[in-house]
């Protein structure tokens, strides 16, 4: 849910925009009718209509009876409060009343309805000012009292004022009709109040849909160039992966077809050094895969910093020699003589910089490699390594992407000097998971230096735990134990024979899990160990592993069972383990790693690994 919002934030920002506006609209629409009907019934004319009708309700002579307060004693009085208080209401007004003028600027009330006792009190209230509207009237000429005018004084009132005439024609009183204006006042704040959020409104709309537009332009524009990168990334891949395949075939057949023993010796190393290669390349695919997914976690082994220097120098000398480059390392005071890191993906990081620098740089170019110490925070230290080359330099616009996935330098560089254009973006991932950062600085023509830091530690007690970890690469001898091999491919069976007999075991096979769970239901107590493969026609690795855990055999639970596949994520470990294995080994087999999982399970003798 939280990934559909993420991933359509532009469609849910304009959906939930254009709703809104379209609530606003329905409810603006509806306080708008609101507000027509009322202001039709209570139009300033309508008011005036009205008072001129009321000038009729009172006579003249009937008016002139009333002139004192004692005079509201009268029947009559009341009668003529009756016939206002009908009027109003028939007229929908709140009050209907009768003035007249006193000649002193100011009038007085007369009669009224009897809507409110509190205010109108007729003749027993004090004179008024006369106002613009009454004195209009009685100037002769109707008039209605502007909107909110009357507000401060009366509470909200708009009032029509028409002249009453005696029978020479002359203005005797006047008579007033008042409605409130407060809804009218409010309609109007309503409206202008709504009319800046429909604005706003409107405006939101417009941004989002402009800001969705323009997004969507950008995603576009990205995804575009990322499907380039890719297909071109899979046409290297493709490439990359074939020419060591090729080779790999060719070489088979002149190896089969050569009656030259010398011959087929030097075909078989030329096969093993092209699937190195190709084992390095899916290496580094899966890598960074592994780093992006968040699922690569370093290892960290005690290590001597001379040493691990040493085997990035005999990793480079051939590619060094061949192009009779001039290579130094330089190691500055101060650095530890003993660390804690992750000596393989640092080694990794340094020869695919240095590898770089080989491959970019002409015949006797220098090349070199600087080790030293910028902090330390107590074990903690901050290392910086600086390889430097006087190679052809990167182009100034190159920099920017070239620690980006799939990048290279240009198409003409990728031609000419091959690669994968995944090195500095593994790199860059791992001096960051280092807690480092990596960076260039380049001339075209004159050459580039890459400097990345990590932060690794100082280590104490490293020659003992060095011990240790050495003892851990040794190849136990497994005479006298008996190893069930459950696995489908011939191929690999000869391979993992080839290796379990020179270390004195005993191999059964099986050619599937079905076959494997029966081979060792007819005999548990014969095996010490089951090499299972996951993948298998019939009953795959995981299934026939929880067969045999779910049996009634002596030793279902203990009996040590190893995935051994060419499936080497860390959610393949993690299944493997969560059915019931001991342990992991991925395909091909690394001799350390082999090594490592028979020490922990046989620890007892040992051979000196044979790689
Ligand atoms: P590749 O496998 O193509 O070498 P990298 O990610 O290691 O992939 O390098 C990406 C690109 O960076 C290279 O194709 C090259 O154009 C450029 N590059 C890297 N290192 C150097 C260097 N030392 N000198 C010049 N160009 C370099």
């Amino acid at each position: 849910m939280k990934q559909f919002f993420k991933n359509n934030s532009i469609i849910v920002l304009f959906l939930v925009s254009a709703l809104a506006v379209l609530f606003l609209a329905v409810y603006v629409n509806s306080l708008m009718r609101d507000a027509m009907t009322m202001l039709a019934y209570n139009t300033e004319e309508r008011l005036l209509a009205v008072a001129r009708s009321a000038t009729d309700l009172v006579s003249v002579e009937e008016l002139e009876e009333f002139q004192v307060p004692e005079d509201m004693e009268q029947p009559l009085y009341s009668e003529i409060k009756a016939r206002l208080s009908a009027f109003s209401a028939e007229s929908n007004v709140m009050y209907t009343y009768y003035m007249r003028d006193l000649g002193t600027g100011q009038y007085q009330f007369i009669v009224d309805n009897d809507y409110d006792p509190a205010w109108m009190v007729g003749l027993e209230s004090d004179p008024v000012d006369a106002e613009p509207a009454p004195l209009s009237a009685m100037g002769g000429v109707a008039a209605v009292s502007d909107v909110g005018d009357y507000s401060d004084n009366w509470d909200g009132i708009l009032a029509a004022y028409a002249p009453v005439y005696d029978a020479n024609g002359e203005v005797a009183a006047i008579v007033g009709v008042d409605i409130s204006d407060e809804q009218i006042v409010q309609t109007q704040k309503n409206v202008k109040t709504l009319s800046y959020v429909l604005l706003g409104a409107m405006a939101t709309v417009m941004a989002s849909g402009f800001l969705g537009f323009f997004l969507y332009k950008r995603k576009a524009r990205l995804s575009q160039a990322a499907n380039l990168a890719k297909g071109q990334f899979l046409s290297r891949m493709s490439h990359e992966i074939r020419t060591p395949l090729n080779a790999i075939i060719g070489l088979c057949r002149m190896a089969q077809n050569s009656d030259d023993p010398a011959k087929k010796q030097e075909h078989l190393q030329n096969i093993s050094i092209s699937s190195t290669h190709l084992l390095h390349l899916v290496n580094d695919i899966l890598d960074l895969s592994k780093i992006e997914e968040g699922k690569l976690e370093l290892d960290v082994v005690p290590s001597v910093t001379q040493e691990e220097l040493d085997k990035i120098a005999v990793i480079m000398a051939p590619q060094v020699a061949a192009k009779n480059q001039n290579f130094t390392m330089r190691v500055a005071p101060g650095v530890p003589e003993y660390v804690y890191c992750d000596n393989h993906h640092l080694r990794q990081i340094i020869v695919n910089l240095l590898s770089n620098a080989v491959k970019f740089t002409p015949e006797n170019g220098q090349i070199t490699l600087d080790l030293c110490l910028l902090d330390e925070r107590g074990d903690d230290i901050e290392c910086e390594f600086k390889i430097r080359d006087s190679g052809i330099g990167i182009a100034p616009e190159q920099i920017e992407k070239l620690f980006d996935p799939f990048e290279q330098g240009d198409g003409s560089t990728t031609r000419k000097y091959g690669g994968s254009g995944l090195g500095l973006a593994i790199a860059k991932q791992l001096v960051e998971l280092m807690n480092g950062h990596i960076h260039v600085q380049s001339t075209p023509g004159k050459g580039s230096v890459f400097t990345f830091t990590v932060w690794i530690k100082r280590a104490k007690d490293a020659q003992k735990e060095l011990e240790r970890e050495t003892e851990k690469t040794e190849m136990p001898d497994l005479s006298g134990k008996r190893i069930l091999l459950v696995e489908d491919s011939q191929i690999n069976q000869m391979i993992a024979e080839d290796m379990f007999v020179s270390l004195g075991a005993e191999i059964d096979t099986a050619q599937n899990g079905s076959e494997g769970t029966q081979q060792y239901l007819r005999n548990p107590s014969a095996y010490d160990l089951i090499l299972m493969d996951i993948q298998m026609p019939v009953m795959d690795g995981y299934e026939a592993t929880k067969v045999i855990r779910t049996s009634d055999a002596p030793n279902a639970q203990t009996i040590p069972i190893i995935a051994m596949t060419a499936n080497v994520f860390k959610e393949d470990i993690d299944k493997a383990k969560a059915c019931g294995m001991d342990g992991h080994l991925g395909k091909p087999f690394d001799t350390n790693a082999v090594a490592a999982t028979l020490h922990a399970l046989f620890a007892d003798k040992r051979k000196p690994v044979s790689d």
